[in-house]
């Protein structure tokens, strides 16, 4: 092992719910991993830290992989393009070269998630054996010395197989996923049967599209029948505003779904209205409302510690008392309720709201789905789609009791999950809801579809399209 790493009182107290835990298995071999990048391999955060990028990639993410983990693995993938439309909206997101060190989630986002799938897209784009030939490269010319982003693609290239190098501008690949802020935004625009008069026939065609400025994008699609039956697949490369799959035969092609990039192998822009409810999502609108009790007894006095929380996360929420709030300020606006039943006379509002076979918040008890939860030391963390506001999301922490609360500032490391149980403060059970929208996937009946207006083109926070 060519080099050490010390783990520092700081870091290894750097353990949470949101899956990374120094200590555990994936924590380690990340820092073990460092032993290579980052500690024999130096980098100048000057010229761009692509050390967390390539760390996280082949131990946090690669392992999966390498280890047969597959329905992790595409979690994995699915979760950094989430994290990253979260975390690092258009309004706050920059470059990857310009990533020097993570202080904050945006940085996160940036040089981990975005930075691992960069490797990632390399390495498809490339094939495995110079994907980790030109690894090998990097480590024997600059072990024991700096190396950066040309580096890697200097490798890469050195090693790409002749029909990449004739077809793929490395160069301009780097130069995109370095310098761009973004990450791309595609989606199934259109699918669906045509006849041609003429001839008699029938075309099949799925176009597929993508926001400006453009990504050069290789996506795989899929085409199944309704018994998940595969009809056809295939990958496409997109350069452009458009790429599309036809098929011409004499008869219509049967109701089928049309999936791209199912695998989620491709980083992308999640719109809002295709995100999985979650209280991250809540937390990171600047829009939200956070509506804490009035009343002056036990639950009210441990609900309101977690305004304390959100004030020291930084985050500029607007924070009121469940007696200012009115039923109009729901109006694109995200909102978080501290408190249920009828601890919270916001929730009495809003309760209206949210479908009673999704959930209810009672004075001693809660439910999801048909469930009842009703022991004492239970509570409920819980983000709903805003019945109202397209892209804006509705979160309640309740417990049936003052005791179920002991643990409420631990909440916040379950950020990504649509319902979390706790017991006794400990995660019991969690959940996600399916998304609004999936702009990756239609099915098509023997009708034409026509996604125009089906898809939200805003993505998250600003006007950029
Ligand atoms: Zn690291």
């Amino acid at each position: 092992m060519p080099g050490y790493t010390l783990l520092g009182d700081r870091v290894i107290k750097m353990s949470g719910g949101d899956g990374y835990d120094v200590t555990g298995p994936s924590g380690i071999a990340h820092e073990m991993m460092h032993n290579w990048w980052g500690n024999f391999v130096f980098f100048d955060a000057d010229k761009g830290n692509w050390c967390e990028a390539i760390t996280t990639y082949l131990t946090n993410y690669y392992w999966l992989e390498a280890s047969g983990q597959e329905e992790e693995a595409l979690k994995w993938r699915k979760h950094a393009s989430v994290k990253y439309s979260i975390n690092a909206p258009p309004d706050r997101a920059y470059p990857l070269i310009e990533f020097r060190g993570k202080q904050n989630e945006v940085d996160g986002a940036v040089g981990y998630e975005k930075g691992a799938m960069f490797f990632h897209y390399l390495r498809k784009l490339i094939g495995d054996d110079a994907f980790f030939a030109g690894l090998r490269q990097v480590i024997r010319e600059h072990g024991g010395d700096f190396a950066t982003w040309d580096d890697f693609r200097d490798a890469f290239k050195a090693h790409a197989p002749e029909q990449v190098q004739q077809t793929v501008n490395l160069d301009e690949v780097f130069q995109h996923w370095l310098t761009r802020p973004d990450a791309p935004d595609f989606w199934i625009e259109s699918a669906g049967n045509e006849l041609n008069r003429q001839t008699g026939d029938w075309t099949f065609a799925a176009r597929f599209r993508q926001a400006q400025p453009y990504w050069a994008l290789k996506l795989a699609f899929s085409l199944e029948d309704e018994d998940g039956k595969l009809l056809a697949e295939g990958l496409l490369q997109m350069n452009d505003r458009e790429s599309s799959f036809s098929v011409t035969g004499p008869k219509p092609y049967p109701t089928c779904i049309v999936e791209l990039d199912p695998e989620w192998h491709m980083f992308r822009q999640v719109p809002l209205s295709a995100q999985e409810p979650c209280l991250n999502l809540v937390m990171n609108d600047p829009t939200t409302i956070v509506v804490y009790p009035s009343a002056k007894d036990a639950m009210s006095d441990e609900l309101t510690k977690l305004v304390e929380v959100i004030e020291a996360s930084g985050r500029e929420l607007t924070i009121i008392s469940d007696t200012e709030f009115k039923l109009e300020m729901l109006a694109d606006h995200s909102l978080f309720i501290l408190g249920g039943g009828s601890a919270n006379s916001a929730w009495e509002q809003v309760r209206e709201l949210v479908p009673m076979e999704t959930f209810t918040a009672n004075p001693r008890s809660f439910t999801i789905g048909r469930k009842v939860y009703d022991a004492k030391g239970m509570s409920v963390l819980a983000t709903f789609t805003h019945p109202r506001s397209r892209g804006k999301f509705i979160s309640i922490y309740h417990g049936n009791s003052v005791e179920a609360l002991a643990r409420a500032r631990y909440i916040f490391f379950y950020g990504w999950d649509s319902f979390v149980v706790f017991q006794g403060g400990r995660l019991m059970e969690r959940e996600m809801l399916p998304p609004l929208t999936n702009p990756w996937r239609r099915e098509v009946k023997s009708a034409r579809f026509d996604a125009s207006d089906a898809r939200e083109t805003t993505p998250l926070r600003s006007g950029q399209s």
